[in-house]
């Protein structure tokens, strides 16, 4: 693999696949990885995005976003190309070095391996640090697109990382890049086609999940909120997606059919059934209650990341947590003068049991 410099890299391992690509180790010191983007829908288009985005590097508003340790976002370093067969693609930063995939905070199998520490007080610290890391690069320019688990990472703390800066869309000059991707379950309502959530997954080569679409509406700020509302009520609702369920009224489709159809336990509790092991409803502080409604009413009342980080350092506020006498790994909201935990537990799944 080689850098438009010249200079000569090693890929060892495949290690992961992210939105188009998959990614590889690089050299054996672990700092660096390379996502191959083997078929993009437009070669030198994509090219061209990539040298762009590894040139804003150094452009104050990427250097703002990049402060701080660990640092937040695997931005492009070096665009590179395969030797052997011309695949298109760029270094970054390897977050597996402060970082665990998303899902192992998110999910209810992952969570007690990955971070047996974690409780949901880490989840309000996720899910402040997710909104604080959108909000900042909103304020830069940038946009997103396909916010989804895949490419988001997290630790012990609550600390949160982001990958896949090649799907962002952005403006360089006057030549803007425009975020194709988005992932179901993650899409706000108008940016899929009428007919999108009525065919499951959106299907093509390679793209089980993923597809390259035509979307009535690009990409904005306000289509990103909706991603992290989504991904605020997975963290504070143990992992329990908004629009999941089985309709109340039919078949069960897909989570966008739901999300066109306002199928959301939040704003209807007789639009969906749930199994009766999913967490309490009424687990949540009443301002982020009131948040979550607003971002899945209407795309006019969007709450945008920097309420959302607002919010959240709130509701972790010192005094603002209370820990169950039960069981030490629970924790929750003041507001709710009994622990929704034990609740859960008794109808037999607990999102935050003891470490074994
Ligand atoms: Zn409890």
């Amino acid at each position: 693999m080689v850098s438009r410099g010249g200079r000569e890299w090693q890929l060892t391992e495949r290690i992961g696949a992210g939105s188009e690509g998959l990614v590889y180790a690089v050299g054996h010191d672990g700092s660096l990885v390379a996502k191959l983007v083997p078929d993009p829908a437009d070669p030198v288009a994509y090219r061209r995005r990539v040298e762009r985005l590894v040139r804003q590097r150094r452009e104050p508003r990427t250097v703002r976003l990049l402060a701080g340790t660990p640092q937040r976002v695997a931005w492009p370093l070096a665009a590179v190309r395969t030797l052997r067969d011309d695949v298109e693609g760029y270094l970054m930063p390897d977050l597996r070095r402060d970082f665990l995939p998303f899902t192992a905070l998110l999910t209810e199998a992952g969570r007690p391996d990955a971070l047996p520490g974690a409780t949901w007080a880490t989840a309000l610290a996720a899910a402040e640090a997710l909104a604080r890391l959108l909000a900042d690069l909103h304020t830069e320019g940038y946009v997103v697109g396909d916010l989804n688990p895949d490419n988001l990472w997290v630790d012990a703390h609550g600390r949160v990382g982001m990958a896949d800066v090649d799907s962002w869309q952005f403006t360089d000059g006057h030549d803007v890049f425009p975020g194709r991707m988005r992932t179901p379950g993650y899409t706000a309502p108008e940016r899929m086609a009428p007919n999108a959530g009525t065919s499951g997954a959106p299907a093509g080569p390679g793209e089980e999940t993923r597809a390259p679409a035509a979307p009535p509406v690009p990409p904005d700020a306000s289509t990103d909120a909706f991603a992290l509302a989504v991904l605020v009520h997975q963290l504070l609702m143990g992992g329990l997606h908004p629009f999941a369920g089985h309709p109340a009224d039919g078949d069960y489709l897909s989570l966008d059919d739901n999300v066109l159809h306002d199928r959301c336990r939040l704003l209807d509790r007789t639009s969906v059934v749930l199994p009766r092991t999913a967490p309490p409803a009424d687990l949540l502080p009443r301002a982020l209650d009131a948040l979550l409604r607003a971002a899945f009413s209407a795309a006019g009342s969007r709450p945008p990341a920097a309420v959302w980080a607002r919010e959240l350092a709130a509701a972790r506020a010192p005094g603002r947590l209370a820990r169950c006498t039960v069981r030490a790994t629970h924790v929750h909201t003041v507001e709710r003068p009994w622990c929704p935990w034990c609740d859960q537990a008794r109808r037999g799944m607990d999102s935050y049991p003891e470490p074994a």
